[in-house]
């Protein structure tokens, strides 16, 4: 089987498998990069809830004004606002088939409401990438974060510049700096990382469900090691 052949079998077999697709690390671990990855490689719709919220905003729905100055603190989204706008997500007719979550679940009981969706939809037992990284790495990463304005293809004004300083090499669009990237809130969003989201490893762990990945390695060799994850699952289902 030539490699594009064998490419097109995994992706109609992880198709076929129908579930939830989680990256689960602190903010500035690469999330949001690997998502748009591994969503492209298998051909599954990439949901960010942080991305979801800016939308509102932008569009000043209520939503996003209830989530405008929670997100500039740096705390999280309260989990009913949440959970509403991620159930309604789900129920679109792209995410039959999966997804990849990137910045959900963030809190135990979301994780205790995404398995109580996933099992109403009779999906695969999710599959969580535990994205591990050194604490002193994350404020270098997320200050240095530049994003494309038009369809949030990420760079890092350090470890990976754009070709030319504020435009995406991809589209030419304009980079932005979001405004919670900055010194003050990142010390909050590390803060709700460990008190809210840090025990959803245990939870996973203990239900078997986690899969570690070195997430400090060089951006090509975690998309590599993610996809070995998950071409593996997909082959002993
Ligand atoms: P990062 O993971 O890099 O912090 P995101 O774009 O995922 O960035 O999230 C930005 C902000 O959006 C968070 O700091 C939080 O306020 C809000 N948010 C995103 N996802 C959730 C969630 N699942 N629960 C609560 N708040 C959330």
């Amino acid at each position: 089987m030539d490699a594009a052949t064998a490419d097109q079998s995994v992706i109609g077999m992880l198709r076929g498998l129908g579930r939830a697709v989680i990256l689960l690390g602190p903010p500035g671990a690469g999330k949001g990069t690997q998502a748009q990855r591994i969503a492209q490689r298998y051909r599954l719709p990439h949901l960010s809830t942080g991305d979801m919220f800016r939308d509102h905003i932008s569009r000043d729905t209520e939503l996003g004004r209830k989530a405008k100055p929670l997100m500039a603190r740096g705390e999280l989204v309260p989990d009913e606002i949440v959970l509403g706008m991620v159930e309604d997500r789900i129920e679109q007719p792209d995410c039959t088939n999966g997804f990849v979550f990137d910045g959900f679940p963030r809190t135990l009981n979301q994780a205790d409401d995404l398995e109580r969706i996933c099992k109403q939809h009779r999906f695969g037992a999710t599959i969580v990438l535990h994205m591990v990284v050194q604490k002193d790495l994350l404020m270098r990463r997320l200050t240095g974060r530049r994003i494309c304005l038009a369809n949030g293809h990420i760079y890092n004004i350090y470890e990976r510049p754009p070709k030319q300083d504020g435009v995406c090499d991809v589209d030419g669009s304009e980079l932005i700096h979001r405004q919670d990237d900055t010194e003050s809130v990142i010390g909050g969003r590390l803060h709700a990382y460990e008190q809210q989201t840090q025990p959803l490893v245990e939870y996973y762990t203990q239900r078997g469900l986690l899969e570690s990945v070195d997430a400090m390695a060089e951006a090509d060799a975690v998309t590599e090691c993610i996809a070995k994850i998950l071409d593996g699952v997909i082959a002993s289902a």
